[in-house]
């Protein structure tokens, strides 16, 4: 193995570009930086079913406006490609072949049926849930047979029955977990695809990446990477598992009580530099403990081993304090002006605005008030006047619905939105004005706004969507939002209604 240090990000495509990828991306990138190393951004698309390419697009855009960058990837190509996870098939299917030849993987044709008794068994009896090895007893003939009848199986990794996987994370030394702990994970499915353990394992190994830097979530699938590389005869890379990033009330990040989308504080006003910046603080404190610091800064004197354990909380009013320390330290007034009129204060922003405007203006003083709550982070309004005559608990029980539904766009405009809706009202058998109603309250903070769709088209889906989070929490503080219970109910409800859910 090369000693130059190769790190890399390894997205999956499979919705709004994180925070939490920015998070990763940012220290991969202080590594290789500081180790005159290269950084690599691969897409991990094996989940054929959830990966987009507008996704994909996406992460790579977000990044790119936060001011990450990397030397090879799907749009700028390199040397190991390609770097689209998909268009490397021949490469796993050819270790996965490898593995059985070994003996390091079995098929299994396990039915769903039997998987899931299996399942249900085993969390009756307290024990983890995983494959039993069933099919490893099968003789070669059994799984001729097998195969020439055209049943569907998948291959698994064998894992060991005893003992434990001691391996060295940078951060954390030495981690030991118990193979019992560990499943005959599924390293091909029945379609032929590979899963993520074989596919990351295959990749980063062709990449030659040196150093896998990634989320914690991540430690207990490590043995089965650690098994892989060693059942292939590979060196393995370094570890480090960095810890994730966490809620103000220690709570894992989510979308639930916290922004996630890189988008949404673009679109709400922050400065990429400041969100770089902040995110450079999760877990991480410069030698000089200076709080306000580059990307070449933080490369410079970035040392993995200073990373702090505990988990980092992305708070929302500490980055506001930090991005405001930018407009008064960082960048001159001029330039904020700049920022500004690229950000929503432009001709371009104002032409939209003003065609759902010009009928209802009678002076031009009139635009601003009307106009304000696209250019606010979110807009301000009593809870009562969210729920009007309504039930407080049936506008929570809209308002998560349409959330749900909203999850279902694939391009966020005017058309689409009123599609939604429009079903939504004939679905919950509503005049379309009276369902409504709650939302102008949720994304304009008024009764009376600017037509709703296009409104929520302008302010695009991370700041749309939030503004219904922040009803429903405003909900629930009044007592009236859904309870788990709830919840679950209105789920079961939704779907046969509705259909699945996504996202
Ligand atoms: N595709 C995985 C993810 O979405 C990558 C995990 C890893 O870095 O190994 O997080």
């Amino acid at each position: 193995m090369s000693t130059a240090v190769r790190t890399r990000i390894a997205p999956s495509p499979t919705g709004a570009p994180h925070v939490g990828t920015a998070y990763m991306a940012l220290f991969n990138l202080a590594f290789a930086r500081k180790h005159g190393g290269k950084m690599i951004l691969r897409i991990e698309d094996t989940d054929q079913a959830r990966s987009t390419k507008n996704s994909e697009d996406a992460i790579l855009d977000a990044l790119k406006w936060l001011g990450l960058e990397w030397d090879e990837g799907p749009d700028c190509g390199g040397e190991y490609g390609p770097y689209r996870q998909s268009e490397r098939l021949e490469m796993h299917q050819a270790a996965v072949q490898r593995l059985l030849e070994l003996g390091h993987a079995y098929r299994c044709f396990c039915t769903p049926e039997r998987l899931d008794a299996l399942r249900k068994e085993q969390i009756a009896n307290k024990e983890t849930p995983r494959y039993d090895g069933h099919c490893l007893s099968l003789s070669q003939e059994q799984i001729q047979e097998k195969m020439d009848r055209g049943e569907p199986y998948v291959i698994r990794m064998k894992v060991p029955a005893e003992g434990e996987c001691v391996f060295l994370d940078e951060l954390r030394g030495e981690v030991r977990i118990d193979w019992k702990q560990i499943d005959h994970q599924i390293i091909q499915k029945s379609d032929g695809f590979p899963t993520y353990h074989l596919a990351n394992v295959v990749d980063d190994h062709a990449m030659q990446i040196s150093h896998v830097i990634r989320g914690e979530e991540w430690i207990s699938s490590t043995p089965k990477h650690v098994l892989l590389y060693q059942q292939l005869g590979w060196e393995p890379p370094v570890f480090a598992h960095l810890p994730l990033l966490r809620n103000p009330d220690k709570s894992k990040l989510s979308k639930r009580k916290n922004p996630t989308g890189i988008y949404y504080y673009r679109d709400a006003g922050f400065l990429p530099e400041a969100m770089l910046n902040y995110l450079g603080m999760m877990g991480y404190t410069l030698p000089d403990q200076r709080e306000v610091f580059s990307l070449t800064e933080l490369a410079e004197s970035f040392e993995i081993k200073r990373m702090s354990l505990g988990g980092p909380i992305f708070d929302i009013a500490k980055l506001k304090w930090l991005n405001g320390r930018y407009f008064r330290e960082q960048i001159s007034p001029d330039e904020v002006v700049d920022r500004l009129m690229n950000w929503k204060a432009n001709k371009e922003h104002f032409s939209k605005i003003m065609g759902l405007a010009l009928p209802r203006l009678e002076t031009l003083s009139d635009f601003f008030p009307l106009s304000g709550h696209l250019f606010q982070e979110s807009p301000e309004y009593k809870t009562e006047d969210l729920i009007g005559k309504s039930e407080a608990a049936e506008v929570s029980r809209l308002l998560k619905i349409a959330e749900w539904e909203l999850e279902k766009i694939k391009h966020w405009d005017r058309e689409q939105l009123a599609s939604v809706f429009q079903n939504m009202a004939e679905m919950e058998e509503m005049k379309l004005k009276d369902l409504l109603r709650p939302f102008f309250f949720a994304i304009s903070g008024s009764a009376v706004s600017l037509p709703l769709f296009d409104g929520m088209a302008l302010l695009g889906p991370d700041l749309s969507r939030v503004r219904l989070r922040i009803a429903l929490n405003k909900l629930s503080e009044a007592g009236s939002g859904l309870s788990k219970k709830g919840l679950k109910s209105l789920e079961k409800e939704y779907r046969s209604a509705y259909g699945k859910r996504i996202g």
